[in-house]
């Protein structure tokens, strides 16, 4: 579990071979749930662009699985959420509190991962 989580992922791996030639997958172990963190969101350096969808940054693992329908609308609406949490903080996503993030996707009806005790405190 990341400390910063914005948003589940639920595909297994899903490698398209390059070749054409099949699909290598991996199916998660049960009751694994990976979750997508918010720093794989932001651009080195950068702290005032968030990026969505196939744009989040993985290895190619990790981006077999998120790059879904589902799990890109998540994190498009965990984006558009934390540009509007930055406005009070000049428009830096990494200083908006993980606890206030998930108050407002989960008013907005978003299912939010449970954040590590500690987060926030
Ligand atoms: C053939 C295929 C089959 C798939 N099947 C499935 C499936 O069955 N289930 C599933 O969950 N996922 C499937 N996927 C994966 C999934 O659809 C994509 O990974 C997902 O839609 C990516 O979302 P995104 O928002 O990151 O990018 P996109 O959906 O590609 O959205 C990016 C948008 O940005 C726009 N854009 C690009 N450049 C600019 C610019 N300069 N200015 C303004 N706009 C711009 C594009 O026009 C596009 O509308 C499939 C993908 C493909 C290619």
């Amino acid at each position: 579990m990341w400390p910063d989580a914005v948003c589940h992922g639920f595909y297994p791996i899903d490698i398209h071979r390059p070749d054409g030639n099949g699909i290598d997958k991996t199916h998660l172990r049960h009751g694994v749930v990976p979750t997508v963190p918010r720093d794989a969101m932001v651009p080195n350096d950068n702290p005032y662009a968030i990026v969505a969808g196939r744009c989040v940054g993985a290895d190619q693992a990790a981006n077999s699985a998120l790059r879904v329908q589902a799990t890109a609308m998540a994190t498009g609406q965990a984006a558009g959420a934390l540009a509007a949490l930055s406005g009070d903080r000049g428009g830096d996503v990494t200083g908006v509190p993980m606890a206030d993030l998930h108050r407002v996707l989960v008013d907005a009806g978003a299912i939010v991962p449970t954040l590590p005790a500690g987060v926030d405190d």
